[in-house]
């Protein structure tokens, strides 16, 4: 079975998305992660953001993948051809660099390929902007979060200081915003709800109650 959760950047996806993996023992999928990824070796080997045929090439031969520990569906880290980026996927440069990577159509390719790939013959949430729309478009579950833009600015906060970066409120909403402007409107796989989308306003909702809405969609769609 495939749970497709996509959303605005800091809905509440992640979060949900991993606690829900863990309820069901199914196997979590971060594409977002892995768009990160790519901006992030992107930067450090000084490739220009519109320079999408290296950027293509750079998708291509990436060997991005995730590793578990032990039967916990959430993966631990995260690496580029080996290397550990597991923390350099949150930083504030990748933040400011993700969106013009991911709007190239050919890393979106070889993404989508492994993402499809990933999710083989296993039960997954995957998360993401496309998920519903593009990737698996007859996932059994779809789910499209939103949060105000308020209580998303302050969430994106606390992950940013929980991560050990510096940040402010006032150029944390200017991030979010930029993102989704740049997702909504970019031509190849824009951020959209899936018409057959169940849309879920988590504002003010805790992570359970979040998690408990996602479930019993579940739970109605197995036979
Ligand atoms: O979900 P997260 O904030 O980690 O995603 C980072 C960026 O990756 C998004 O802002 C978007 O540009 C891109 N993305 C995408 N398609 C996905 C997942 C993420 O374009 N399925």
């Amino acid at each position: 079975m495939i749970v497709a959760i996509d959303g605005p950047a800091a809905s509440g996806k992640s979060t949900v998305a991993r606690a829900l993996a863990r309820r069901l023992r199914f196997r979590y999928l971060d594409t977002g992660a892995m768009y990160r990824a790519v901006a992030e070796e992107a930067l450090r080997l000084g490739i220009a953001l519109d320079d999408a045929p290296r950027l293509a090439r750079l998708a291509h031969d990436a060997e991005i993948s995730f590793e578990y520990d032990g039967d916990d569906p959430v993966y631990r880290r995260i690496t580029v051809l080996g290397r550990d980026v597991t923390s350099a996927i949150r930083s504030p440069e990748v933040d400011a660099a993700v969106s013009a990577v991911a709007r190239v159509p050919e890393v979106r390719a070889a993404m989508v390929a492994e993402q499809r790939r990933c999710a083989e013959g296993v039960d997954v949430v995957v998360e993401g902007r496309d998920i519903g729309t593009v990737v698996f478009p007859d996932a059994e579950v779809k789910v499209f979060l939103t949060a105000s833009p308020s209580e998303r600015a302050l969430r994106r906060l606390k992950d940013r200081t929980g991560a050990g970066y510096q940040a402010e409120l006032e150029e944390v909403v200017s991030d979010i915003l930029r993102r989704d402007e740049a997702d909504s409107t970019r031509e190849a796989s824009p951020l959209v709800a899936a018409e057959d989308a169940t849309p879920v306003d988590t504002t003010g909702l805790t992570v359970d109650e979040v998690v408990d809405v996602v479930e019993r969609l579940v739970r109605s769609r197995r036979p």
